[in-house]
Formats: C-alpha cells, sequence, structure tokens
C-alpha cells in the first residue's frame, strides 16, 4: 500500500468525456470548460422558432440546466420551425414538449420549466435563478420586460428576432448597454408586423437562435468575440449579413447613468400608441387612400413635400431615391419629430406594404399630409427615375 494521493473528483467522468469529446478537444473548451457548461444555468424565454435551435444545442452541449419559461400550447402552425415540438404534441403545452425532447437528446442535464407568461409579476423571481439569459420572445412588451430585468439583475442577455427572411442578433452584457439603448420606445403598435402577420422561414429563425446558441457558449466560456455592441442584420433571401456597431446610451432610462427605470413598469400599457398633443383634423385629412404614384411622389417633391424611406439600412444602402431620410420602420414613432408635421410626408418602402402601414400610424399621430408611394422604390426605379447608391445619410 503507496501513500494516498489527494483523490480530488475528475471534473468529468468517463459518460461525460465520451458524450463531449468533439467539444471538449478544443482549445477554447476542454475539459475545465465542459465543465463550467454542466456548472451553468442559462433561461430561454420562450420555446417557439428561436427557443427551440437555443435549448437543442445548449442542452446537447451540456450546459447544466436549461430554463424554459412560455405559457403557450403548441399550435400546427408552430410546428415548421418550432423543432422542439412534434406533431404528435399538439395542443400540449409547449414546456412539456420542449421538456420532452430536450430530455431525450441528453438525460445527464436538468430542464426547469415554467408553463407561465413572463410578467413583472414573475421575471425578476425566475431570471435571477439563472447566469444567462436568451430572449426568443416574439412581442415587444416581453422584450422590454426581459430587457430591464436582466439589467436590474445585472444578467448578460441574448437577443434575437426574426421575421420573413431576416434575422438581427446582439448580445447585451451589464454595463456596456441594453435593448433601450438600440430600441429607447417601442415601434408605434401595428407598425412591425408579426411573424403570424408577416410570415416567417422557419430556417431563418433555426438560424438566428442557433447564433444565440453559439453567442451563450462564448459567454459562458469566456472565450471569443462576443456580439456585445454590435448588431447582426441577416438578410436570408439577398444571402447578406452585416454587423452594425452600437453602444451604450449614458442618457438611457434604465442602464444609463441616471436611471429613471429603477422596478419593472408595466409593459403592455408601455408598448401602446404613443399620445400625440393634438388630434387629427378631419376637415383637412387627406383622401382615404393617400397613395401617389412616383411621377405625381416627384413633382410633390419638387414643391417641398418630405420624402420618408423607412426599409431597413441595408435596404437604403444599394439604392435610395436623392433627397429621401432614412427612418427604419421600428424607429418611426422615436424619431417622428424628425418629420415636420407642416409640409407633405411621402412614405416609401420597397414595394409600399410596409410604408403604408407607417401612412396609417403617421395619420393617427395627427400629421395630415401623409401619402404612401404605390409600388415604393422599385415602382420608382422602373419609370427611369432617379436613384443613388451607398451608404449616405442614415
Ligand atoms: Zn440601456
Amino acid at each position: 500500500m503507496g501513500k494516498t494521493t489527494s483523490a480530488a473528483a475528475p471534473l468529468l467522468n468517463r459518460e461525460q468525456l465520451a458524450r463531449y469529446s468533439r467539444q471538449v478537444i478544443l482549445e477554447e473548451m476542454g475539459v475545465s470548460g465542459q465543465r463550467r457548461l454542466l456548472d451553468s444555468k442559462v433561461l430561454v424565454v420562450g420555446a417557439g422558432g428561436l427557443g427551440s435551435p437555443v435549448a437543442l444545442y445548449l442542452t446537447a452541449a451540456g450546459v447544466g440546466t436549461i430554463g424554459i419559461v412560455d405559457g403557450d400550447r403548441v399550435d400546427a402552425s408552430n410546428l415548421h420551425r418550432q423543432l422542439l415540438h412534434r406533431t404528435r404534441d399538439l395542443g400540449c403545452p409547449k414546456t412539456e414538449s420542449a421538456a420532452r425532447t430536450l430530455e431525450e437528446i441528453n438525460p445527464g442535464i436538468t430542464v426547469v420549466t415554467f408553463p407561465t407568461v413572463l410578467s413583472s409579476a414573475n421575471a425578476l423571481e425566475i431570471i435571477g435563478q439563472f447566469d444567462v439569459v436568451v430572449n426568443g420572445s416574439d412581442n415587444f412588451p416581453t422584450r422590454y420586460l426581459v430587457n430591464d430585468a436582466c439589467v436590474l439583475l445585472r444578467r448578460p442577455l441574448v437577443d434575437a428576432s426574426v421575421l420573413r427572411w431576416e434575422g438581427q442578433a446582439t448580445v447585451y452584457l451589464p454595463g456596456r448597454g441594453c435593448y433601450r439603448c438600440l430600441f429607447p420606445t417601442p415601434p408605434p403598435p401595428g407598425a412591425v408586423p408579426s411573424c403570424a402577420e408577416a410570415g416567417v422561414i422557419g430556417a431563418v429563425a433555426g438560424h438566428m437562435g442557433t447564433i444565440q446558441a453559439v453567442e451563450t457558449v462564448k459567454l459562458l466560456l469566456g472565450v471569443g468575440e462576443s456580439l456585445a455592441n454590435r448588431l447582426l442584420l441577416v438578410d436570408a433571401l439577398a444571402g447578406e449579413t452585416r454587423t452594425v456597431r452600437w453602444s451604450r446610451n449614458p442618457e438611457c432610462p434604465v442602464c444609463g447613468d441616471h436611471p429613471t427605470i429603477t422596478a419593472l413598469i408595466e409593459y403592455e400599457e408601455f408598448c401602446g400608441l404613443p399620445g400625440r398633443p393634438h388630434a387629427p383634423d378631419p376637415a383637412a385629412a387627406p383622401d382615404p387612400i393617400a397613395e401617389v404614384d412616383p411621377h405625381e411622389a416627384n413633382l410633390m417633391l419638387d414643391q417641398g413635400a418630405q420624402l420618408i424611406d423607412v426599409r431597413d439600412p441595408w435596404e437604403w444602402a444599394s439604392s435610395r431615391i436623392p433627397g429621401a431620410r432614412l427612418i427604419p420602420v421600428a424607429e418611426v414613432s422615436m424619431r417622428a419629430s424628425e418629420i415636420d408635421p407642416n409640409r407633405p410626408v411621402i412614405v416609401l418602402c420597397a414595394v409600399g406594404g410596409r410604408s403604408a402601414g407607417v401612412v396609417e400610424v403617421l395619420r393617427k399621430a395627427g400629421y395630415t399630409r401623409v401619402y404612401n408611394l404605390t409600388g415604393g422604390i422599385i415602382a420608382w426605379a422602373n419609370l427611369g427615375l432617379p436613384t443613388e447608391t451607398g451608404p449616405g445619410q442614415g
């Protein structure tokens, strides 16, 4: 019998070494990194199109505790993108089918379910149990709620959103800015359609959710360059991605130097239509259609009308109408002061769909002479009217 040496328990047992071997061999992971994942707790908000790939990959990677919060039940329209759920799960609470799928993939981790809607009443208690939060919610009240709770609790938040063929992703780290720094006020109700209204490609949700899973693993391991302070923009239809840098806003009401929001608020109310000081004057309202064709618009521009382009920055960079001002749909509410209510306003997008919604929003907000450009910039260009390219203003 020799002297006993100190018998520290191995970081990973034989089964774990086998299961995780392909990632443990990575220099950035190693046995200690895998141990760190197994000791980590990640909350996934929403077991939907984003939350599915996030939860699937983090579970398979051995993140030791995965929380899933979702108050919905599985609907047939979910199945094309929400791969946590199976056809047999129709009608079942999403947390239940999610937990079943995840346990089949990796019985070595713990899945904690919260079959409820995240609210101001429960968010701090739920989020406080986790190290990192991944946002897969599909509505603005929940986005602001999760953001504020993460700022108050100093939890990193891995965020993404998807619509149609497009996605965005970024990371909010404590002290380095938050969702409100990027999006200080919610868009007017109706200005940004939901996936239910506008549709979404399942694989685009899968792509963005997978990016969130990667960012979460990087955060847990403390390796690489996180997407913090960069917004990744994916246009899957064009096959293009870009990143836009953003900074913490010292005036941010929740994470700024002098925060005015120090507790959770009522988020449904916060995301309602902001009031305007004056009601629209019905006598001065334009005709109900409020459309102008490109030639009419061109004449109005010569006579001093304003042209507001509500497309996304990457669309703007590829082609725009000279003299237009870029105010993407999501920013219309907070930048309405840039639109002069005393001059006619022409709103445009690619083909006239998004801009029609903004016309309605501006009319409700009190703008009386506001018109939609029929057919958008595509109709404009097809008629041979001038366009220009390059980054330009905005
Ligand atoms: Zn902020």
